[in-house]
């Protein structure tokens, strides 16, 4: 006994809270037509889940909410609440009694609670289906739809059958496979489409990495050669403009210390020994005129001591003795010359000139012999002695006047070698100073080329930074020891080396790249994830078709072995109401056929019907009946009349819930149509069945009422509320009339 009891509150015809509790493996509920017995069987199909109104009786959910009577205002919403024992967990929860309930509000809202905690739609499905509960509604029969599996398509048919079976719950499981399967499918497909579309892109991206890292490589070897070019360039410089520096200083003192001879030479040239000279030839003038005129007074001297010597020696004394033989000669040369002179000249008068000069220069020699001529020998001679004494003394003077200008001539002669030699020496050092300068030029210029490389020097760290960034610091910890720089050739070398690999570098066309990195490392991750999530995806899929075939196989298993054991409780009991006979579940050939997911579970009890189905096409084999009636030539369902069409339903009904019993059923006047032959075998059959599930039956016969373990009249007064209470056999046939 699972089913404990049902509760109407506001359900339909049920406008108070009604609450029907079964004792017995067989209740009956009896009552007159119209009273609201079907309500009860249909707040079963509510309560379980039904989603299709018109199974319920109704266009909209208001419907089923009590609508109210001039007795009784209207409620607000409907609730069934259906109490299980599930001390054998029956369903798959940890409580010893669950209650299922669904409430439906006059907006047409659903609400459904598992003991008193709302749930999804889905979650009420797929616990009974758990408990081969609900389904195709095969366990609740509603009035006049006894024969709906008679009337049903093969494929309904074949459905009612495995829901029966209780592979609903495969069912289930295999349409969420398979609908898993179509998502990780189709995820597969947009992860595999995202990969492509990543793809030229990472590719793009790698290949700028690559040349990224090679240009990385080459900037570290620049780095590596700019360090090493940079810390000899500097320490060449340092040590050149160091060693220029002190040379300029060189050249400058030589150059001051040049200046300064020089100045002196060229005040040894001019000035001083110019004044000297000049002094000296002044001098020289002023000999010369005093040894002219000692001369002449010697000679006039020489003279007077001729003439006085001829004086002293009187009559006798002889030309010769008193003038002395050069003056005589003078003399006679300049009469010579004088009468030459007359004789070569034409002119007269000055013939006569000449003649009067001649005899002047006689008379004048004449009277100088005549006057000489001393008057006494003592005197005479000391007038010679006087006059000889003053020669004497003029003659000294003349050799010591001579001796002073050769002296002074000397002196000069010695005064201009000195100038000379000042001139050359003024003229080397002159030299020496533009030699000098010259140096000093070239020192500076070297200088100035130092300056230029230091300029060019730190425009190379400045484009190294650039370059290379912070790194190219790293020339100033570079070992400097041994690095003069002298060999400027190597050095040159590196620096071309350098030049071409920044050519390398530029080519490259790659800049810092730090972003592109970036970005291909987080598309490379993103890729692999992409990568992982398409493994696991398919790891997925592929468990999930391993699980798809097993449910396959199970279902396949389970259906063909259930339908047999179907076949043989439906002969027994076609046999048993029809006294012979036989009818037969035939699987069909498959058919394509436009297959609607109704197994699928609905995900929003909101839906519509319409929108919780998917429709794909695919191979089905219905179910269809072969029936054949005994003492009858005739086959098949359309032959059948009312009651036989009944029996043979209930046939199938009951042989249905013989294999799989479900916990419980509820027949809504499935007896309807039998005579009373047929209610007798009918009862002995809903004994029979009572054995293996709980049965709620709403008749208003009299053998189905007393095969009841208990029995509930419903009954409906003026104010239109249906009302429910316990009777015995004998007051339910009353009850139900
Ligand atoms: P029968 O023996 O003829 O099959 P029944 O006992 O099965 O009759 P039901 O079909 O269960 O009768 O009940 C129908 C009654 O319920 C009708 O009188 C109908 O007016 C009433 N009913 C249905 N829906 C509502 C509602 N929403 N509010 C009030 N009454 C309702």
């Amino acid at each position: 006994m699972y089913l404990k009891s049902i509760e109407l509150t506001g359900f339909k015809s049920f406008g108070k809270k009604t609450d029907i509790a079964f004792a017995s493996r067989i209740s009956s509920i009896v009552g007159p037509n119209g009273s609201g017995k079907s309500n009860v069987a249909e707040a079963f199909r509510f309560v379980l889940g039904e989603q299709s109104m018109k199974s319920l009786r109704s266009r909209r959910g208001e419907d089923l909410i009590w609508g109210g009577s001039p007795t009784l205002p209207r409620s607000n919403r409907a609730g069934v609440k259906v109490v299980f024992d599930n001390s054998t967990r029956l369903l798959d929860l940890d409580f010893k009694e669950v209650v299922v309930e669904r409430v439906v509000y006059r907006d047409g809202e659903n609400e459904y609670l598992l003991n008193g905690t709302k749930v999804r739609l889905k979650d009420v499905i797929r616990l009974l289906a758990g408990a081969n509960i609900g389904g195709s509604g095969y366990q609740i029969i509603s009035q006049g739809e006894a024969d709906r599996i008679l009337n049903a398509s093969p494929r309904e048919r074949r459905e009612m059958v495995e829901d029966a079976l209780g592979l609903k719950l495969y069912q289930h499981k295999k349409a969420e496979s398979e609908r898993k399967l179509e998502e990780t499918a189709h995820n597969i497909e947009k992860t595999k489409s995202l990969r492509r579309e990543i793809a030229p892109h990472l590719n793009f991206l790698r290949s700028q990495v690559q040349k990224i890292e090679k240009a990385r490589e080459m900037k570290e070897m620049l780095a590596a050669k700019l360090s090493e070019y940079l810390a000899r360039e500097h320490a060449w410089i340092t040590s050149e403009d160091a060693r220029l520096l002190a040379q300029a200083r060189a050249e400058e003192a030589e150059l001051k210390k040049l200046g300064m001879l020089v100045t002196e030479a060229r005040g040894k040239r001019g000035g001083k020994s110019n004044a000297a000279l000049q002094e000296l030839q002044k001098k020289i003038v002023e000999r010369e005129r005093k040894l002219s005129d000692s001369r002449r007074e010697s000679e006039k001297l020489s003279r007077e001591l001729g003439r006085a010597e001829a004086k002293a020696e009187a009559n006798t004394v002889m030309v010769e003795q008193i003038v002395a033989v050069p003056h005589v000669r003078q003399f006679a040369r300049e009469v010579s010359e004088g009468i030459s002179e007359a004789l070569r000249n034409d002119d007269l008068s000055s013939v006569r000139v000449l003649l009067l000069h001649i005899r002047e220069r006689i008379h004048s020699f004449v009277d100088g012999l005549s006057g000489a001529a001393p008057d006494t020998k003592e005197e005479s001679q000391q007038r010679v002695e006087t006059i000889a004494g003053s020669l004497g003394r003029v003659q000294k003077e003349e050799t010591a006047l001579a001796q002073e200008l050769e002296a002074l001539r000397a002196k000069i002669t010695q005064v201009r070698d000195a100038g000379f030699a000042a001139e050359r020496d003024l003229v080397e050092l002159e030299s020496s100073v533009r030699e000098a300068q010259g140096k000093l030029a070239g020192v500076q210029s070297a200088r100035a080329n130092v300056a230029t490389l230091r300029q060019a020097f730190e425009e190379e760290v400045r484009e190294g930074i650039a370059l290379v960034g912070a790194a190219i610091h790293d020339w100033q910890k570079a070992q400097t020891e041994g690095m003069s720089g002298d060999d400027r050739q190597a050095q040159e070398k590196r620096r071309r080396e350098i030049e071409r690999l920044k050519i390398k570098i530029e080519e490259s066309g790659i800049g810092n790249g730090d972003a592109v990195v970036r970005e291909f490392n987080q598309t490379k991750e993103r890729d692999e994830f992409l990568g992982r999530e398409l493994g696991d995806l398919e790891r997925s899929a592929a468990s999930l078709k391993d699980i798809i075939i097993e449910l396959e196989k199970t279902i396949d298993a389970r259906f063909t072995e259930g339908l047999k054991l179907i076949n043989v409780a439906l002969h027994d009991f076609f046999m048993k109401l029809f006294g012979g006979g036989a009818a037969k579940l035939e699987v069909e050939n498959p058919k394509p056929h436009r297959k609607r997911a109704d197994h699928e579970l609905p995900d929003d009890e909101d839906s519509d019907e319409e929108e919780l189905f998917d429709e794909k096409e695919e191979l089905y084999a219905g179910l269809s009946i072969s029936v054949h009636l005994p003492r009858k030539k005739v086959r098949g369902l359309e032959v059948l009349s009312g009651g036989e069409r009944a029996l043979t339903s209930i046939a199938l009904i009951f042989s249905m819930s013989q294999v799989n019993p479900p916990p419980f059923l509820v027949l809504d006047e499935t007896d309807a149509a039998l005579d009373e032959a047929n209610s007798k075998r009918y009862a002995d059959m809903i004994k029979e069945l009572g054995s293996k599930s709980q049965l709620i039956v709403i008749t208003h016969n009299r053998a189905t009422m007393a095969a009841a373990g208990e029995l509930y009249g419903v009954t409906m007064g003026s104010d239109g509320v249906s009302q429910l209470l316990s009777v015995k056999l004998e007051e339910a046939e009353k009850v139900a009339k």
